[in-house]
């Protein structure tokens, strides 16, 4: 069996636009409209106070890792900065960062990268480990006729809609919409996809920790939009959605049902993969725990599989050297994923 794992930079062979690294926090500091204004003067003032940003912004990771670091702590050391403003600026990066990525990923490209990974991922009978949030790679597979296995149950899928509230007319509800239609859905037509850092298109209850999918629709975004208030589908329940996204940064906390049993299924999936492929992930050194993941899964492969590394930078090049020092061995194509695709399919 093949892996496929999957990261930022195979989004980006078909949005070239898309933002990475650094330049989400660049960006995602110049969203303009009326509904982000909140959110971008949040994040400055908390960039300002912590990290005497002027014009020089620290890079994401760093900020991301002292927001978990801070709220993982039992005192908060500002007098301006509580466990709640911590709470609000994590909220306030996240919901920048997925809106930021909504707008840059709209459309659909002519490159057709991600239907054609899709396309082979499923002839290889493949399981697919992905680090986005966004749900291109979800798409591509229910556009080839396919079903896809989480790694966990999903309650129940729908869409997030927005109705006129019957007392008055300038007040919305938003609310989710059960699909009843449920697919009929046969073993082989189903495609392992793992998103270990979440997905948008989750809506999580906490009280009820259970996941409703909203299937082609990114329900992150709409209920960030809302101000986060969408309530749980449950009629028992009075819990309001939040979302199921890790950041990347050196605290994760998989304490969550779901999340442990996506990355206990990628670890197994790891343990029986006679090759594993890795497209545009660069391996960074901020992702401790992956590194972990990787380690694991494959000191319980008996077979040591095969490596293969897809990456646009040159041989040598850091990229290839992180590999080479995590896994020993490995094939390195210094190709873009479009070359790829093409010497494979
Ligand atoms: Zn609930």
């Amino acid at each position: 069996m093949k892996l496929y794992f999957i990261g930022a930079g195979a989004t980006r062979a078909d949005y070239s636009q898309a933002p990475l690294g650094d330049d989400l926090l660049v960006q995602a500091l110049q969203l303009q409209g009326r509904e982000v204004l909140n959110k971008t003067c949040m994040v400055r003032d908390f960039l300002q106070t912590f990290f005497n940003f002027s014009d020089a912004l620290p890079r994401l990771e760093d900020v991301l890792a002292f927001v978990d670091f801070s709220l993982s702590q039992q005192n908060i050391v500002h007098s301006s900065y509580g466990h709640e403003e911590f709470q609000n600026v994590k909220g306030a990066l996240v919901s920048l960062i997925s809106q930021l990525l909504e707008e840059s990923l709209r459309g659909e490209s002519s490159l057709h990268c991600g239907r054609d990974l899709c396309n082979l991922a499923i002839k290889n009978k493949s399981v697919i480990v992905s680090t986005n949030y966004d749900i291109s790679i979800d798409n591509n597979i229910r556009r080839l006729k396919r079903s896809i296995d989480y790694g966990f149950k999903i309650r129940s899928a729908g869409e997030l809609i927005s109705e006129p509230e019957t007392i008055g007319s300038t007040e919305f509800v938003h609310k989710f919409e059960k699909n009843n239609q449920v697919p009929c859905v046969q073993q082989n037509t189903i495609v392992p996809l793992y998103k270990i850092h979440g997905s948008l298109n989750w809506l999580y209850c906490p009280r009820c920790d259970e996941i409703d999918l909203t299937t082609w629709q990114k329900g992150v975004i709409f209920f960030m939009k809302h101000e986060q208030m969408v309530h749980c589908q449950n009629p028992y329940c009075t819990e309001f959605y939040r979302d199921l996204l890790v950041t990347p940064t050196y605290f994760k906390s998989y304490n969550n049902r779901i999340l442990k049993s996506i990355w206990e299924k990628s670890e197994r999936a790891l343990s029986k993969a006679t090759e594993v492929v890795f497209v545009g992930y660069s391996l960074p050194d901020a992702d401790v725990t992956i590194r972990c993941l990787l380690v694991r899964g494959l000191a319980r492969n008996y077979q040591r599989p095969k490596i293969t590394v897809v990456d646009r930078s040159p041989t040598n090049s850091d990229v290839h050297v992180r590999y080479r020092r995590l896994f020993g061995e490995v094939e390195y194509l210094a190709m873009d994923l479009r070359q790829y695709l093409d010497s494979r399919l």
